[in-house]
């Protein structure tokens, strides 16, 4: 599945003070070659961010516009995401389906314009604490995946992160097990859906509490190939910690 991927989301966090701080972190930590490492900071800060860290690591924007420039009040385009140099946009955030009311269709729509212009997507997928309950993990997760993947021709380019929402910043991460199960499902759905290449080199992050205690267990599980990291990537040396915990 090729490289180890650490996705650091920095959300609506940081004042540039902060951002100048975490990004010397940053470039002081050791960071295996062997991991992909991209940071989102919020879009205010991305040229402060791209022009101050390190190239290693890579930026990558938390959101973008579903179309081209134009009278979108609020909105920042992939041309504009692409005109600055971010290679990377995280698409379909949870909070974004649920706080904002991002449907599939519009995430699957975003992906296929992000894509067009040539950034490479961490699209974001997972259940609500009660999909789990009632059962419908599975459900939830194929219908968020079938309209990013009716949207999608050319997987190269994409990552797929399984975020459960009731992981997501509660400190309730998911088990090995748990993520495991469903990053197997999700494979097993690229293969049935897609093809056996894509569900093969398609690189499946797990987020949702990760935290330097808990990365290397998670790490070690065959379908998962890196993770989505919030909260613990505000702290530079927790987030090179989680970024090396894969043997
Ligand atoms: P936490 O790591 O804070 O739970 O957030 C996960 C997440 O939403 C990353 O996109």
């Amino acid at each position: 599945t090729g490289k180890f991927f650490v996705g650091g989301n920095w959300k609506a966090n940081g004042l540039v003070g902060d951002v100048k701080r975490l990004v010397s972190e940053l470039n002081a930590e050791q960071i295996s070659d062997d991991v992909d490492v991209v940071v989102a900071p919020p879009f205010v800060h991305l040229p402060l961010v791209k022009d101050s860290l390190r190239p290693e690591i890579q930026v990558a924007a938390q959101n973008a516009w579903v179309g081209k420039c134009g009278a979108y009040t609020g909105e920042v385009t992939a041309e504009q995401l692409v005109d600055l140099d971010i290679p990377w946009v995280i698409l379909g955030h949870s909070e974004r389906r649920n706080i904002i009311g991002e449907s599939n269709e519009f995430v699957g729509q975003k992906a296929e314009y992000a894509l067009s212009k040539g950034l490479s997507i961490i699209a974001c997928i997972g259940e609500l604490l009660e999909d789990r309950q009632g059962g419908h993990t599975f459900d939830v997760v194929f219908a968020q995946l079938k309209a990013l993947a009716d949207h999608i021709s050319d997987w190269e380019k994409v990552v797929v992160a399984y975020e459960p929402v009731w992981a997501i910043g509660t400190g309730v991460v998911a088990s090995p097990e748990q993520a495991q199960e469903v990053h197997a499902g999700v494979r097993q759905w690229l293969t049935d859906n897609v093809s056996k290449d894509v569900a093969a080199k398609t690189r499946i992050l797990y987020g949702g509490s990760v935290s330097p205690k808990n990365a290397q267990d998670l790490a070690k599980k065959e379908d998962i190939d890196g993770f989505l990291v919030g909260g613990a990537s505000l702290k530079g040396p927790d987030f090179a910690t989680i970024c090396n915990s894969v043997q």
